[in-house]
C-alpha cells in the first residue's frame, strides 16, 4: 500500500485521480490519497515526485482537444523542461480525447482514421499506454520497486450477425463471375428452404468449441435500410422471427453469449436493448459507428456492463492505443463511466472492405501484429458470421483457425464476457 498527494487544482482533481487510479490498476497497485504523511506526491509543482503538465490541463479546460494542440513529434505530453508527461498523455489517449468535438468524420458520423494521430505518428499497432505506464513506473524509486510481472496476453472472439440471407446476391455475384452455376443452383435451393448457408452459428460454435472459446453474438433489432445513407442497412433478419429466436436460443444453450449489436437508429440503446428476447449486459455497435460523447453515457443508461465497439473500422490495432479494458471518463460530466470498454483489436472487415488486403497475406499481417502485442493485452477480435463461410469469403475460415493456432502455440489463453467483466469489475 503507498500513499499519495494529489497536489493540483480543484478542476484537474478528479482527471488526475482518474489517471492515477487506472496507472495503479494496471499493475495491481494498492494506494491511498492523503494529504499528510504520503510516499510521493502528483502535482504541478516541479518539486513533485510525479510532475505534470499544467498548460495540458488548460488546454482540456478549454475544450482544446486536437491532438495537434498537445503533440507535436511524438504522441507524448511534454513539461515545459521537455521531460514527458506519461499520467497526462495516458489520459488523452486512454478516453479518444481526440475525437471530442471532432469534425474528422466521414459520411456516417465516424471518427476517421485517416485524420488520427494514429495515422499521423504510425502507432496505431502499438499500445504506447501500457508502455507509458511502465515508464512510469520505472522513473519514480517508490514505485519501481513495487513488483510487478506481466501476463501473457488474453483473447476475446466475438461475431456480428449482420446478414444470413445475402449469401443468395453475394455468393451468387461471385458464383456468376466464376462460371459456378452448380453452386447458383445450390444457393437458390438453401433460400427456398430458409436455410441459408449464412445462418452458420452451430458451425461456428463447433469450431469454438475445440478451443475452449465461450464467443459473443451481437443482434441487431431494426432490418433494412437506415435513415442516415442509401445502401447503409441494419440487419436483413427480423429479429422477431421464429428461426432467428431459435438461433438466439442456441447460444444460450451452448453455453455462448447473446449481445446487443446497436444498430443505426434514431432509438437510444435501452430502447433497442428492451426489445432483444434476453438482456444483454454487451454491446457493439454496427459498423463501429460511436460519438464518445454520447456513447458510454447511452451504455449506461441501458444498464449495459460491457462495450466491445472501439476500434477504427479502415485500420487494425488500437483506437486509443490501449489493449487493456478501462472505464472510459467523461470529461464534460467529470465521472468515470459504469460501462467497461474492451477495445477492438481486429475485425475480419478491415482487412477485406478497408485495407482490402491480399486473401493469402491476412494471416501474417494478424499474427505479426498479435506477436507484438502477446503479453500484458486483452485481444479482442471480431468475426462475422459470413466470414465463416465458402465462395465470396473463401480462405477467411483459414485465417481465423490460422490465427487460433497461434494463440494456442503461444499459450495465449482465451476469455469470455463474464471473465472480462469479473477480471476488471474494481477496475
Ligand atoms: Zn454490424
Amino acid at each position: 500500500m503507498i500513499t499519495v498527494k494529489v497536489d493540483v487544482s480543484p478542476d484537474s482533481k478528479l482527471i488526475v485521480e482518474y489517471t492515477w487510479n487506472l496507472f495503479c490498476k494496471h499493475f495491481d497497485i494498492v494506494y491511498s490519497c492523503a494529504n499528510e504523511s504520503y510516499d510521493l506526491t502528483i502535482g504541478f509543482g516541479p518539486d513533485s515526485d510525479i510532475q505534470l503538465s499544467e498548460d495540458f490541463y488548460n488546454k482540456l479546460h478549454n475544450k482544446d482537444y486536437m491532438w495537434k494542440s498537445h503533440f507535436t513529434n511524438s504522441p507524448i505530453v511534454t513539461l515545459d523542461n521537455g521531460q514527458p508527461d506519461y499520467l497526462s498523455s495516458a489520459f488523452y489517449l486512454v478516453n479518444c480525447v481526440q475525437e471530442l468535438k471532432s469534425t474528422d468524420i466521414d459520411s456516417i458520423g465516424r471518427f476517421l482514421y485517416q485524420q488520427s494521430l494514429q495515422n499521423h505518428f504510425n502507432c496505431v499497432k502499438k499500445d504506447l499506454v501500457s508502455g507509458y505506464f511502465s515508464k512510469l513506473k520505472d522513473s519514480v524509486p517508490t514505485l519501481k520497486k513495487i513488483a510487478y510481472s506481466e501476463e501473457k496476453s488474453k483473447f476475446f472472439i466475438s461475431h456480428d450477425n449482420d446478414t444470413f440471407h445475402a449469401s443468395f446476391l453475394q455468393d451468387g455475384f461471385w458464383a456468376l463471375r466464376n462460371g459456378r452455376f452448380d453452386v447458383i443452383l445450390k444457393l437458390m435451393t438453401a433460400e427456398a428452404l430458409r436455410n441459408p448457408g449464412w445462418i452458420n452459428l452451430d458451425k461456428i460454435m463447433d469450431i469454438n468449441d475445440e478451443h475452449g472459446i465461450k464467443s459473443t453474438f451481437f443482434w441487431l433489432v431494426n432490418k433494412g435500410n437506415t435513415f442516415l445513407k442509401k445502401g447503409l442497412k441494419n440487419a436483413d433478419y427480423n429479429f422477431d422471427d421464429s428461426y432467428v429466436q431459435a438461433q438466439v436460443k442456441q447460444v444460450e444453450s451452448r453455453g455462448y453469449y447473446n449481445g446487443l449489436h446497436k444498430s443505426i437508429s434514431k432509438e437510444t440503446y435501452k430502447e433497442e436493448s428492451e426489445r432483444l428476447s434476453f438482456t444483454p449486459i454487451a454491446n457493439r455497435n454496427h459498423y463501429l459507428r460511436l460519438n464518445v460523447e454520447e456513447h458510454y453515457n447511452e451504455l449506461d443508461n441501458a444498464n449495459i456492463d460491457l462495450d466491445f465497439s472501439l476500434g477504427f473500422a479502415e485500420h487494425y490495432g488500437f483506437r486509443n492505443s490501449y489493449g487493456v479494458p478501462f472505464h472510459p471518463f467523461d470529461l464534460a460530466a467529470k465521472k468515470t463511466n459504469k460501462v467497461l470498454e474492451v477495445p477492438l483489436a481486429i475485425m475480419d472487415t478491415t482487412f477485406h472492405t478497408y485495407l482490402k488486403t491480399p486473401r493469402k497475406d491476412i494471416a501474417n499481417l494478424m499474427i505479426d501484429f498479435l506477436d507484438e502485442n502477446k503479453n500484458g493485452k486483452l485481444l479482442s477480435v471480431l468475426w462475422h458470421n459470413k466470414f465463416f463461410t465458402s465462395y465470396k469469403f473463401e480462405g477467411y475460415l483459414t485465417i481465423y483457425k490460422t490465427m487460433l493456432a497461434y494463440f494456442k502455440q503461444e499459450g495465449i489463453n482465451p476469455v469470455d464476457q463474464n471473465e472480462i467483466a469479473e477480471t476488471y469489475k474494481n477496475h
